[in-house]
């Protein structure tokens, strides 16, 4: 049986303000559509927070055994830089600056994202679609959106009419705003755009003759806005309406408003069952920003090579850290914050290796099917991530006192508890334990049976000043060693 039928999520809907038990279209399938990076710099570390949570969303529902089909975009192109419909489109200005083609920028930092995802352990989505594949998609859905009487051409370039929507539909029901107070809080520009009114949104936009990335259309040679790419991919690959799609919360408004706009206007219903969206990453209590130089990116983390943090983090580290905190909450990225992140991690690889040598007894001290479920109870309440970390120290303070002798476990359990450790920490919160050091564990352990071996050759060889010189320098740095009658083990203190 699948684990989903015994197992039931709860999702926060940003929709409706609140959770809501997880019903997919269809039993067994998901279909989820995260908005992805626009490709024209390095990928911010926000973003990977973002990513890194619906990386663990989609692992979490492939462990369930539902099939998942995950559509994660590249926006490789109508992105303008002040995010709504005027300013230079944001890989054309990269572009120019510096003297390159349009498609070497979407190139250069599609493989960035690429390789940055990929130290962090995670997934690829089942389908990543690109912007610029999808033209001919784009132009089919302005024609349907214009002949429903939800937008006009005005110039080559054709709008989103928001009020004429408004009329028969519920514009801003995402991100809970009115359109009388987006009316009321909107200065016109003087006459710089041909817009009906200032809360339209472009659908197509003509060229300048200075815009290289242009296609033809029936209205201009311009290029797509860049809500409606979205509107395009997801439904092309999920269908007009899909279970859930997520994103980071500044892409709330107006992105998220305007993709559930397109799409009733286009398909007659709303997209999404279940919205969901990451909080925000702060850098020591401060919003990132490089204006202000409180930044840093993934790759200075990961290398230590940065003013903020007193020492290089392993990717792992830093998933476990993201996972430490909730999806919905705005997390803090300090240097203590890390540290803790990276002892406790240790502490939790250091218990998943003594699980192997742990002796088995006729019964068990500790309730490994309840403790299961309880993590189980964890991730199905919205994904709740610390929740789940908090019995997973349990389970390590457990496997502690068995291998002290202060517990037991039965051989059944043992299995039990070894499964649901290695499914959570390594399928669902997709953490890795290299043996060439996240935690240095398996390597002193190597380091520790040669000790131990070069000892018993001493002792066999009646060189006991050697054998207990071993010993005794062992014990100096906290390593004891126990004689017992299976042979010397060790512990460290
Ligand atoms: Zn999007």
């Amino acid at each position: 049986m699948q684990l989903y039928k015994e197992q039931q999520i709860k999702i926060y809907n940003s929709l409706t303000g609140k959770k809501e038990t997880f019903k997919p279209i269809e039993e067994g399938y998901v279909g989820m559509y995260v908005c992805g990076p626009t490709v024209y710099s390095n990928v911010h570390l926000g973003n990977v927070r973002t990513f890194m949570s619906f990386d663990m969303v989609f692992r979490y529902l492939k462990h369930l055994g539902y099939k998942v089909r995950y559509v994660r975009n590249i926006t490789d192109a109508g992105h303008l830089e002040n995010d709504a419909d005027t300013g230079e489109d944001k890989i054309t200005k990269k572009a120019r600056l510096e003297q390159i083609e349009p498609m070497e920028v979407v190139q250069q930092y599609t493989v960035d994202f690429h390789n940055i995802l990929n130290t962090f352990n995670f997934l690829p989505p089942s389908i990543e679609p690109t912007a610029t594949g999808h033209i001919i998609e784009q132009i089919e859905l302005i024609n349907t959106i214009i002949e429903n009487g939800f937008a006009y051409e005005v110039n080559g370039s054709v709008y989103f009419d928001v009020h004429k929507f408004n009329e028969t539909n519920e514009y801003g029901k995402l991100s809970k705003r009115k359109l009388e107070d987006l009316i009321h809080n909107t200065r016109e520009l003087d006459g710089q755009s041909d817009k009906k009114n200032p809360q339209d949104f472009a659908l197509w936009k003509k060229a300048e003759p200075q815009h290289i990335m242009r296609w033809p259309s029936p209205w201009s040679d311009g290029f797509p806005g860049w809500h409606l790419e979205c509107t395009a991919m997801s439904t092309k690959y999920l269908g007009d309406q899909f279970d859930i799609h997520g994103g980071g919360m500044d892409l709330k408004f107006p992105h998220h408003e305007c993709e559930i706009a397109q799409n009733e206007a286009a398909k007659g219903k709303s997209p999404v069952n279940y919205w969901m969206h990451a909080n925000m990453l702060q850098l020591n209590g401060q919003r990132m920003s490089k204006s202000t130089g409180n930044t840093v990116n993934p790759s200075e983390l990961l290398s230590g090579d940065n003013k903020f943090f007193s020492k290089a983090y392993s990717p792992s580290v830093i998933r476990f850290f993201n996972a430490q905190s909730s999806y919905r909450s705005v997390l803090d990225l300090t240097d203590e914050g890390l540290l803790a992140s990276e002892k406790g991690f240790n502490r939790l690889m250091d218990a998943i290796a003594l699980l192997n040598g742990l002796k088995t007894s006729e019964t068990s001290s500790f309730d490994v099917a309840s403790w299961k479920q309880k993590c189980y109870d964890a991730m199905n309440d919205d994904f709740n991530s610390p929740i789940l970390i908090a019995h997973l120290f349990e389970a390590t303070k457990y496997i502690n006192q068995i291998k002290e002798g202060k517990e037991t476990i039965s051989e059944a359990d043992l299995v039990n508890l070894k499964d649901t450790i290695n499914g959570f920490v390594f399928d669902v919160l997709g953490l890795v334990n290299s043996s060439n050091g996240d935690s240095g564990t398996d390597k002193l352990a190597g380091a520790v049976d040669v000790l131990i071996k070069l000892r018993q050759e001493a002792r066999a060889n009646k060189d006991f000043a050697l054998s207990d010189k071993i010993r005794d320098e062992l014990a100096e740095i906290g390593i004891q060693l126990k004689d017992g009658k299976d042979g010397t083990t060790f512990s460290v203190n």
